[in-house]
């Protein structure tokens, strides 16, 4: 938790609004994607971002600071998004709905289509998962946690976090495989499982050896290199949509959450 956060909280306890607002509004963009992404729909992610900043308003006496804030936000906008999605379980829903737009600085018009078609395509892919595939990627590859402070907001050890995270890149990778390596021929019977390692290797448990020698084979390998830009290239469009600007309405649950927070009497 940064110095800023943490002083944040402390005045909030004190039941100072401003610093309560500040709070929400420094978290609340995060809690809409997940929202997003975990309720698939605008109207139930909007529902379960209120729920999350009202938890957080009423709660903050309870959050001890021993977890990172967000580890304890995320679970809170957790709980709301599986209340919300009971019941919703097999509504089909447009896999883009609502999804923040990747933010670029000035790229081409070229780059800007292209940009938004893997965004797009990461989005349904990252919709088709299974739910708890996509959460650990959204809470480690789209707002970057890191791996402790993924397996506090999910309630798990860090070793099934990142055993998870694993197949779940893989599984995204295997989605995207028709749009990011429509052409590559198959990886040869002797080619090592290059994903599985450059994921290890992105939590940083890949041993020097073994790294080097992944690095020789993909430069002799082109189904290999292919895989290894593919997942690449979807991590990045993951961490992409995590800089959206924020949106009129989460900027108004924000105020409508510490209304309801002062009216119940703090
Ligand atoms: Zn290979």
């Amino acid at each position: 938790m940064t110095v800023d956060s943490q002083l944040l909280v402390e005045r909030a306890r004190k039941g100072d609004a401003a610093a309560l607002e500040a709070l929400l509004a420094s978290v609340a963009p995060a809690v809409h994607r997940f929202g997003l992404r975990m309720c698939k729909n605008a109207p139930d992610a909007e529902d379960a971002l209120q729920d999350t900043l009202l938890a957080i308003a009423t709660h903050l006496g309870e959050f001890e600071g021993r977890s990172s804030l967000l580890s304890w936000v995320f679970a809170l906008t957790r709980s709301a998004c599986a209340r919300r999605r009971r019941g919703l379980k097999n509504q089909a829903m447009a896999s883009d709905d609502g999804v923040p737009e990747p933010q670029d600085d000035a790229p081409s018009p070229e780059q800007r289509a292209s940009d938004h078609e893997l965004a797009g395509a990461v989005g349904r892919a990252l919709d088709a998962l299974p739910e708890d595939y996509r959460e650990v990627i959204v809470l480690r590859d789209i707002e970057g946690l890191s791996a402790p402070h993924a397996a506090a907001a999910l309630g798990v050890s860090v070793d099934a976090v990142k055993s998870r995270l694993h197949r779940a890149r893989e599984a995204l990778r295997d989605l995207l495989r028709p749009v990011l390596e429509p052409q590559v021929p198959k990886t040869a019977a002797g080619c090592p499982d290059v994903v599985a390692l450059w994921s290890k290797k992105l939590e940083g448990d890949l041993s020097q050896g073994d790294c080097a020698a992944m690095e020789a084979h993909l430069e002799t390998c082109p189904s290999c290199g292919a895989a290894c830009s593919a997942l690449k290239d979807a991590l990045l469009a993951c961490q992409r949509s995590a800089s959206a600007a924020v949106r009129p309405e989460v900027q108004a649950r924000v105020k409508a959450a510490v209304r309801a927070w002062a009216a119940l009497g703090k």
